[in-house]
């Protein structure tokens, strides 16, 4: 079921995610939906709290941008539980954008490289490594569990110069092509 997506404002995405136990109701459907949610609004990866879940669980579908990032072939992925272990390599900058943070893409500097652990859909333990986009993407959803937007990141320039846009988005006065929950 594709859910609306939460967007900048609502104090869900402000939240620390709380890890869930292997019972957790309906998760199969959970991750279903996180997944069609996520190819509904053409997103590469989507956190539980953007669909207004404080709970520590993300998908990820890079799979689409493989021709420039190789490392995305088929990378399609739950991640539950996810602790970063460490963050190395090179600190490289990126456009990114976030499907709560509609119409606003900015310059993102993060490492290239992220150790992390987790356990995926069936509550299979991982400790595993990436580099490259999916790395980013890991770290950007990850951000997402600790309460943390990609705006965070910006300098206080940038910031203050985005200041109406996200005010704008705050009050729901963006145009957006999928469904989306503004602040209430
Ligand atoms: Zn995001």
């Amino acid at each position: 079921m594709i859910k609306p997506v939460y967007g900048y404002g609502n104090m869900v995405l402000r939240k620390k995610a709380q890890d869930i136990g292997a019972d957790y109701e309906n998760l199969p459907a959970l991750i279903e939906s996180m997944f069609e949610t996520m190819e509904a609004s053409d997103g590469v990866g989507l956190a539980a709290p953007q669909i207004g879940l404080p709970i520590r669980v993300f998908v990820i579908d890079a799979s689409s941008m493989v021709e420039d990032y190789p490392e995305a072939e088929n990378f399609k992925k739950v991640f539950i539980n996810p602790q970063i272990i460490s963050l190395s390599g090179i600190e490289w900058s990126f456009v990114e954008g976030c499907l709560s943070v509609p119409g606003i893409r900015e310059e993102v500097v993060r490492p290239s490289h992220v150790s992390i652990s987790y356990v995926d859909e069936n509550f299979i333990e991982h400790t595993e490594t990436f580099s490259g986009i999916v790395a980013r993407i890991i770290q950007h959803e990850y951000d997402h569990l600790e309460g943390k937007l990609f705006v965070d990141h910006l300098n206080p320039l940038k910031k203050r110069l985005l200041r109406k846009r996200l005010s704008l988005i705050e009050n729901g006065t963006v145009p957006v092509s999928y469904k989306m929950r503004f602040k209430k």
